[in-house]
């Protein structure tokens, strides 16, 4: 068993893994840059070391501080939250090279799934069914061209190395296809440092549906069920729902099968999320993320499972406390991202928070590093809080969501909690009927 833990990452994220580390009675080291010397993870965790200075190149993101911080304070095991070294494969070439544990799949299985072609090649082969597109990378623009006439506009232009939404632009018609293809390059250079593309059919009215994937790394694998992640805001999620409101019992069990017998085949280790694009009763895969998501804790919700628990246990190669026979889905969770943002252009918020009051009550869960009196510094991501809800439908959830985020203060910085009251009102949101485009249609609608 691991006895020291330490968590390569800072906000809400690395108070969740502090909290499974001592629920499990496992010490955790919290690292820090100067910027985050109060923040919440630094107070809760049992030891801290700061890393460097506030730019996360600098601190969060920097191997060789991150690797020290492992020698100075003997934690055998780093777990690394998502965002900033998750998915980086030379990252855990360097944990193992080291002796020591990465909370995580093994840097070959990052390594695939980080590139979106080769991920892509590497499911079909496994039986998944993906979005149409061209044959791996495309060079240029005449071979962009030519892909897209022979497939069919609209297509969608993407970046091999992408993420977070970026890189990815849209052709209409073939007019628009200039454009599109230079823009994606160039935005993939300056985000990834590598500019490859690939194209792929832009299907129309599509919902995001993701299947979480557990696996042992000996060939087990379990799937527990769906998220709907569909409301987006440039490609971000903002709202996601588990189970999915148009996801029957027989198509979860059928896709779900088909991601974790994926997953098993290659002996997958630990947390994973297999992303689809869903439309017609279609399934089109489009990413794997070889991490925790943001949104884990609604499918933890339905389950009663602590999945960060599980991927501790794994990587310390004990087995998972369940298998799939033990997965039972019950009621429906909703989380909503509580962002220190400006509406209506979603412009950064950071600053001092004034008054901070977190909702509780039956079904309630906040997963926040807020507090009276903290500072949100300017360096990182937007995301303050994660307000999370349960209830015994959908219905439920949806009523106790909104009673929650009546009680939510957050004073002294803008944030995106008044986006969440306006949804709520939506008939569209109320009967679970949105696609990908929607949120986009909307805010354009209101401003
Ligand atoms: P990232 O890794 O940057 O998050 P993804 O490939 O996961 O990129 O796509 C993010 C979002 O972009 C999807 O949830 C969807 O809204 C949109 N998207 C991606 N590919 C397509 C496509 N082929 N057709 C329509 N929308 C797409």
């Amino acid at each position: 068993m691991l006895d020291k833990i330490l968590i390569a990452n800072r906000g809400e994220i690395a108070l969740r893994v502090i909290r499974a580390c001592r629920e499990m009675g496992i010490r955790s080291v919290a690292v820090h840059s100067t910027a985050d010397s109060d923040a919440m993870h630094v107070r809760m965790a049992d030891e801290t070391i700061c890393i460097g200075p506030p730019p996360g190149t600098d601190s969060y993101l920097s191997i060789p501080a991150i690797i020290s911080a492992c020698e100075v304070t003997g934690a055998q095991a780093i777990h690394p939250g998502y965002g900033f070294l998750s998915e980086n494969p030379a990252f855990v070439q360097v944990v193992e090279d080291h002796g020591l544990t990465f909370i995580g799949p093994t840097a070959e299985h990052i390594r695939i799934m980080g590139d979106k072609i080769t991920a892509k090649e590497t499911m079909i082969n496994l039986g998944v069914p993906c979005v149409p597109g061209s044959d791996g990378g495309v060079p240029t623009l005449q071979d962009a061209q030519k892909v897209a006439a022979d497939m069919g506009y609209p297509v969608i232009v993407k970046a091999t190395a992408g993420g977070g939404g970026r890189g990815m632009k849209v052709a209409q018609t073939a007019a628009d296809m200039e454009t599109a293809f230079r823009t994606a390059r160039s935005e993939a250079k300056s985000a990834f440092g590598n500019d490859e593309v690939y194209i792929e059919k832009y299907l129309t009215t599509p919902r995001h549906i993701e299947i979480q994937v557990f696996g042992d790394g000996k060939g087990g694998a379990v799937h527990l069920g769906e998220r709907d992640c569909s409301l987006q805001r440039r490609h971000q999620k903002v709202f996601e729902e588990a189970p999915g409101p148009c996801i029957t019992a027989d198509e979860r069990a059928a896709i779900g099968k088909t991601c974790a017998d994926a997953v098993a085949r290659i002996n997958y280790a630990g947390a994973g999320t297999v992303e689809f694009l869903y439309e017609n009763g279609e399934f089109y895969f489009i990413e794997m993320n070889t991490r925790l998501q943001v949104e884990h804790p609604v499918t933890e919700a339905i389950f009663g499972i602590d999945l960060v628990r599980e991927q501790i246990n794994v990587a310390a190669g004990l087995p998972m406390s369940f298998s799939q026979q033990d997965l039972d889905i019950r009621g429906h969770a909703i989380e909503v991202r509580i962002n220190a943002e400006k509406l209506p252009n979603f412009s950064p918020s950071p600053g001092r928070i004034t008054q901070y009051h977190a909702p509780g009550g039956l079904g309630v869960r906040m997963d926040s590093a807020l507090y009276d009196g903290y500072t949100i510094p300017p360096y990182y991501d937007s995301l303050i809080g994660k307000l999370i809800v349960h209830g015994r439908d959908r219905p439920e959830a949806l009523a106790r969501l909104e009673r929650a985020l009546g009680e939510l203060i957050v004073d002294g910085v803008d944030t995106t909690i008044p986006l969440f009251h306006d949804l709520l009102r939506e008939k569209d949101i109320q009967a679970g009927e949105y696609n990908i485009h929607w949120l986009e249609k909307w805010l354009e609608l209101q401003n």
